[in-house]
């Protein structure tokens, strides 16, 4: 039995300096002291795969070995997806299709495994998608809007103990125009602002919100070394009490422990990182 349900939403390549500038939604939650954030270090490679990984398991890429994008295998380590249904809890997720690949079913069908319901991997119910191309002719592939409604959907129709959101538009846009641009400045923006919408109704859902990416984004539009601005990415726990500024940087392979913590599950040895909350 979870003892708390929790959504994780994960901005693709938000860096934590235009995170914390454009984020106004965000931060204001900070400001009024109902969330904390911190500055969390990605794990390296910066690339999704091994960071996706890794938010989920609080394994180190050279651990699990997921060390580059271009792998067709699930993730190989215990993970938070695992966990909560081995405890017998629902999950479910809005996301890339390479979630899929890692937590369900590996190679990925782009039909058959484009939906889920009720189904026997360790995502109970997924949306997911493979479009997340941007090109200065083609902007319509974003769709944060959707995103943010899908999970609301799931919300309603299914209530799972734990829910991933995962927006890419941000990566996206950020490797078409690089990281200091007004694209990308604004994509950010604009993924906060659906936020906004989205997370008080998921609040007053009875779920606790934590916010943060996977890794950030170079000024000409890369990631995956340890250049600036690849690495540093923030962490918002939406909290509702005792919210600030925290000081201190934290390692993301603290996610998975505070999202089991926070659930009142157990933690594995497999878990690096300590829990923040
Ligand atoms: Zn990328």
């Amino acid at each position: 039995m979870v003892r708390q349900k929790v959504i994780l939403v994960m901005i693709d390549a938000l860096g934590d300096a235009v995170a914390r500038a454009q984020c106004g939604y965000l931060m204001a939650l900070v400001e009024a002291g109902q969330a904390r954030l911190w500055r969390m270090q990605s794990v390296l490679p910066s690339l999704s795969m091994p960071a996706y990984t890794s938010l989920h398991s609080g394994t180190p890429p050279a651990e699990h070995g997921l060390v580059s994008n271009d792998l067709e295998v699930m993730a190989p380590v215990p993970h938070v997806f695992s966990i909560v249904r081995e405890a017998g809890g629902v999950t479910a997720a809005v996301a890339e299709r390479l979630y899929a690949l890692l937590f369900n079913a590996a190679p990925f069908d782009d039909v058959e495994h484009l939906e889920v319901v009720e189904g026997a991997g360790w995502v109970t119910h997924g949306c997911f998608y493979t479009e997340v191309r941007h090109t200065r002719f083609n902007p319509s592939m974003l769709g944060d809007h959707d995103i943010c409604n899908s999970a609301t959907l799931l919300v309603r129709r299914h209530a799972p103990d734990y829910l991933l959101v995962h927006s890419a538009a941000a990566d996206a846009v950020g490797h078409t125009f690089g990281a200091d641009s007004f694209e990308y400045r604004h994509q950010v923006w604009n993924m906060d602002n659906e936020l906004a919408l989205a997370i008080p109704v998921w609040r007053a859902a009875g779920y606790r919100v934590l916010v943060t990416s996977d890794h950030g984004m170079s000024a000409e539009g890369r990631h995956g070394g340890a250049e600036e601005g690849m690495r540093p990415v923030p962490f918002w726990d939406i909290c509702g009490r005792e919210g600030g500024e925290m000081p201190e940087t934290v390692s993301q392979l603290a996610v998975a422990p505070t999202i089991l913590e926070i659930m009142g599950l157990p933690i594995p040895e497999t878990m690096r990182g300590v829990s923040l909350v």
